[in-house]
């Protein structure tokens, strides 16, 4: 209704406004963050819709992370009552394994075609490696995966590499023989996905014209951040009546390092665009401190396209900055504060928790577990690469896809089924030389292998009438990882996790089923469908997904979120800035390492709306060794009138964590009703025995010695009872 559509648009102001109802015409919306880039891109998808000048069927919307196409999916069905499966909404991956799940016999795949994580991919590697006798010291499996992917993500196929002398060449000729070996076994990597799809199109015309009549509206969220082959798929997509509604913010750009381009917005500009460029300035996300603080950052600058952003919120609180003696301290620090924010009314999962490097989040998370805080680490060690959970899923490959020899190695002999090095060499040989796949060779040969094989099909045939959360239930038991992990000590969090698998498919069928109605495309079948999810999927659903908890991430993953309070910890020298971004290279090549270092903490203080801590240690276990860290050269480049220095507490963490005699022990636990020695239940690690105590009243924790493994909990969050 006309009604509706001016409500959808009062809430914009007017350069928004202009944006969102542009005429059927490409335009680059250049603004920075907080300005509601996001918002205007979804608006308008809703708008277009609404007026009925495309149906949901011809949009094709592009995003950074499956959390970002979530919330996006989530948005538009608030405010369009339709179903939102015929709308291509998702990341440049998911789009690509959705084009060739829909095409993959015109993309020469097989249906059911496996995707390879990074991991998988390095596995691959290196077995592809070792059966070409490729010394891996002079090519280092990790680099050969980088020259593969770098080629990939340029477009360039192994033929096309530039090979200029022997040791090149030679990686040429493993990047084409791994390529080979993808094709025979059936499995795409993740740049392959992009590639594939892309090549998919260029090559076939009828198919691209197909989708080039379709998508009327393409759109793009974050586009500074996309690489040659993304901008060139998107081109494709793109036909005579088709626009690009792309969006970006220069300032914002933190992906070169893997290929993104912030060239592609002046080809686009050039390209699409022609000159309509929308600039949107005024900021509705941060209070004033905290966006004067990430303007005079970015200032410092030399290579950016100009913004100016404000707001209209007042100036609020101050950018809090402490300086903890070391990474622990800074960590329960850190523990104070969320627990005190949460006691004034903040949701654990409005906070953020950001770090430069995946490796600082254990010392935080290890604070945390113990004080009883929740947290939900988001890109660190997903859910879906934990060992058992891949063992898991090597299994469901081989029920549906038995050629993917990868799947095959890791679990033909786990659990142990006494299958040697020695068999799978000979296995592996007779497999060459007939040119199959070492599941038809373990097939047509005999004894444990052969048993293997057989164990497999009755799997197969077990499972093929059970639903999918029923079925992955009855491979964990029946290939024997579940004995397996019950027989090991330390199995317990890992047969958890097998659990989680069972409930992960369970909200899978759950949400596809919702949406696999609606769905006018052949579709795979409800595992393959599963399997692909879980290689793409960035672990949203990990465990105890929908209770409150605090929010841990990398900054370069907070891209286009935003919390209440964000905490930015380590911001040290060689940490935050990155070392590798100021050693590199010299001149220019630093500048645009350290300005690159520089784009991702303005991205980092941008989360923030109302209340903003920066803290660094003086000293911090990092990779096993002690390092002394000065502070950060981005807390110097703040304006002091927005920061607040906090002062020390009067008792530092380290002088109270130092391991204590057991008198102070009993005296610290006097006040708390439990002593040394006695026996507690906890709800989820059962009974122990109270060996420790330190701190006292609302602080008092308790060191528990449970069945698998000693804990310190804090009494006021971790519900134990007497025993
Ligand atoms: P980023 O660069 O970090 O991705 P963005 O430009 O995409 O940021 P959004 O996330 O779309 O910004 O918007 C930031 C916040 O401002 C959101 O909470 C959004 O709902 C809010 N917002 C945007 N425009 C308006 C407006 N006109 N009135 C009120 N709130 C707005
Ligand atoms: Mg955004």
């Amino acid at each position: 209704s006309p009604d509706g559509h001016q409500r959808l648009l009062d809430s914009l102001n007017p350069e928004q406004r202009a944006a969102v109802t542009l005429p059927h015409e490409s335009a680059l919306i250049l603004a920075g963050a907080g300005s509601g880039k996001t918002r205007v891109l979804t608006t308008r998808i809703v708008w277009l819709v609404q007026t009925g000048q495309v149906s949901p069927h011809g949009i094709l919307a592009v995003t950074f992370t499956n959390k970002a196409a979530k919330e996006m999916l989530t948005r538009i069905s608030a405010m369009l009552p339709i179903n939102t499966r015929g709308m291509w909404v998702g990341t440049f991956h998911g789009l690509a394994n959705r084009l060739l799940r829909t095409h993959w016999r015109e993309a020469g795949l097989p249906q059911s075609f496996q995707i390879l994580d990074a991991s998988d991919q390095l596995s691959a590697i290196k077995r592809l490696m070792k059966a070409m006798n490729v010394d891996t010291e002079k090519y280092e499996p990790k680099k050969v995966q980088w020259f593969i992917n770098g080629h990939k993500e340029a477009g360039r196929r192994a033929r096309d590499a530039e090979a200029y002398d022997e040791y090149s060449m030679r990686l040429a000729e493993i990047y084409e023989a791994y390529d080979a070996q993808c094709q025979r076994e059936g499995v795409a990597d993740f740049p392959e996905l992009l590639l594939r799809s892309y090549e998919l199109l260029y090559r076939n015309e009828p198919l691209r014209q197909h989708y080039q009549d379709r998508f009327r509206h393409i759109l793009v969220d974050e586009f500074q951040d996309t690489n040659t082959l993304q901008y060139r798929w998107l081109k494709l997509f793109a036909g005579a009546h088709s626009v690009i509604f792309a969006v970006g913010d220069d300032d914002q750009s933190i992906y070169a390092f893997r290929g993104a381009d912030t060239a592609n917005m002046a080809a686009f500009e050039r390209e699409f665009a022609h000159g309509n460029v929308i600039k949107l300035e005024q900021n509705y996300r941060s209070h004033g401190n905290i966006l004067t603080a990430a303007n005079t950052l970015i200032a410092q600058n030399a290579h950016r396209l100009g913004k100016n952003l404000w707001t209209a919120a007042g100036e609020g609180e101050p950018i809090r900055v402490f300086e903890a003696y070391s990474d622990q301290d800074e960590a329960s620090f850190v523990v104070d504060e969320v627990r005190n924010l949460n006691r004034e009314g903040i949701a654990y999962a409005d906070m953020a928790l950001l770090y430069r490097s995946n490796a600082q989040s254990r010392v935080l998370e290890h604070a945390l577990f113990s004080a009883g805080v929740a947290y939900r680490v988001y890109g660190g060690l997903r859910f879906f690469e934990r060992q058992e959970v891949k063992h898991a899923l090597a299994y469901l490959r081989l029920l549906t896809h038995p050629e993917d020899d990868g799947a095959f190695l890791r679990v033909v002999n786990f659990p142990t089924r006494g299958i040697g090095a020695r068999t799978l060499e000979q296995l592996s040989e007779t497999a060459a030389r007939a040119g199959t796949s070492l599941w038809q060779a373990a097939c047509t040969s005999g004894g444990k292998v052969a048993a293997f094989a057989r164990l497999i099909e009755d799997i197969k045939r077990a499972t093929a009438d059970l639903p999918l959360p029923e079925a992955i239930g009855h491979v964990v038991e029946a290939s024997g990882l579940a004995d397996y992990y019950r027989a090991d000590k330390d199995g317990a969090d890992r047969l958890e996790n097998l659990n989680e698998l069972v409930n992960a498919a369970a909200l899978f069928a759950e949400e596809s089923a919702a949406e696999a109605s609606a769905s006018d495309e052949p579709a795979p079948s409800e595992l393959d469908r599963f399997l692909a999810h879980a290689a793409l999927e960035a672990g949203e659903h990990q465990a105890e997904a929908g209770r409150d908890a605090l929010q841990l991430m990398t900054v370069h993953a907070a891209k286009g979120l935003e919390f209440e309070a964000v905490f930015i910890t380590g911001l040290e020298e060689s940490l935050f800035p990155h070392e590798q971004s100021t050693l590199q290279g010299s001149g220019t090549h630093a500048d645009e390492g350290l300005e690159e270092e520089r784009r991702l903490m303005y991205v980092a203080i941008t989360r923030a709306r109302r209340r903003l801590y920066l803290s660094h240690a003086q000293s911090r276990m990092l990779h096993g060794q002690v390092r002394y860290g000065i502070a950060s050269r981005f807390l110097s480049e703040l304006p002091e009138q927005v920061l607040l220095h906090l002062n020390r507490r009067a008792t530092p963490a380290h002088v109270r964590e130092a391991p204590a005699p057991s008198p102070r022990a009993a005296r610290a636990g006097e006040d708390t009703g439990y002593r040394v020695g006695q026996s507690v239940a906890h709800a989820r690690f059962g009974t122990g025995i109270i060996i420790d105590f330190e701190g006292r009243g609302p602080d008092a924790r308790v060191q528990v010695k449970f069945r698998d493994g000693t804990k310190w909990l804090a009494l006021a969050y971790a519900k134990l009872s007497p025993a």
